[in-house]
């Protein structure tokens, strides 16, 4: 199948992610991909597996946009777009009531305020310190010996959640090491730790204020624990679909309407 269509790419730190649609903005074709080193080579290598796949070429793609962490070393789009801008665009095409946007991704958490017509009217956003982000997650995942994509799981086991009051990662990791060896039982660390990204991330939100509809994207939201945790907070947080790409979905919306369609 040819026809025009319309690139949204999102260079993240420890992820590439893609999506393709059509020129009626349906949905054609989504991935994402290890980013490799600077994540350029690797989201060349996702787009043009995701237009294969679709039985695309290049010369099909009508407007290329391209955001995230490596979107200003990477060449080959039409044009660049912030994150906050392409998740706030994302989320609002998947869940209009959405007032509050968190984005937990690998090296970074963002929180964004929308206005009823989806327009950005503040966000916070915390690259600097691991806390609050995947990053953190994938350490204290090691630390307790699971796959950062089952901790979240271990950690919805718990009857009683240990306190992790480090705010930094590198002491909290310490806490960590040293529960485990009083004999904490290893779904009740997981516990204390998802309830520490999550109060770290409470904090970034609470500086936009947590207006319903809340909506988490980002790789961090497919952690169930993190969702609850955060849920313990916040109230009804909504996860959309395949929140990873919401980021890539925003960016191929702006593709879609500076292609003209
Ligand atoms: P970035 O955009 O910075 O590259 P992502 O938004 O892709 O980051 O998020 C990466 C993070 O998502 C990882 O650090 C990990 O904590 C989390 N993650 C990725 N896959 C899963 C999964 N299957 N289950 C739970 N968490 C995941």
């Amino acid at each position: 199948m040819a026809g025009p269509c319309f690139l949204g790419i999102d260079i993240g730190s420890l992820t590439v992610k893609a999506v393709v649609l059509d020129a009626g903005r349906n949905l054609l074709a989504r991935g994402v991909q290890p980013a490799g080193y600077g994540g350029q080579e690797a989201a060349l290598s996702l787009v043009e597996r995701l237009l294969a796949e679709r039985h695309l070429s290049a010369d099909d793609v009508v407007y290329s946009v391209v955001t995230g962490y490596g979107r200003v070393r990477f060449t080959d789009a039409d044009e660049e777009v912030s994150e906050i801008s392409c998740d706030a665009r994302g989320v609002f095409h998947l869940c209009p009531r959405a007032r509050t946007v968190i984005d937990i991704g690998g090296q970074d958490s963002k929180a964004i305020r929308l206005d009823a017509s989806g327009r950005v009217v503040d966000f916070a956003m915390n690259d600097k310190c691991a806390a609050g982000t995947g990053r953190f997650l994938e350490v204290m995942a090691a630390a307790l010996g699971v796959p950062v994509a089952t901790v979240g799981d271990l950690a919805l086991q718990s009857q009683h959640p240990v306190e992790i009051s480090s705010t930094c990662t590198v002491f909290a990791e310490s806490e960590v090491v040293s529960h485990i060896a009083r004999g904490a039982a290893r779904q009740d660390v997981a516990a204390g730790v998802h309830r520490a990204i999550a109060a770290r991330v409470l904090g970034l939100a609470g500086r936009v204020g947590l207006e319903p509809q809340v909506v988490l994207v980002g790789g961090v939201a497919q952690n169930k624990g993190v969702v609850a945790a955060l849920q313990r907070g916040a109230g009804e947080i909504t996860v959309p679909e395949d929140p990873q790409v919401v980021g890539a979905l925003g960016a191929a919306l702006y593709a879609a309407q500076k292609g003209g369609r």
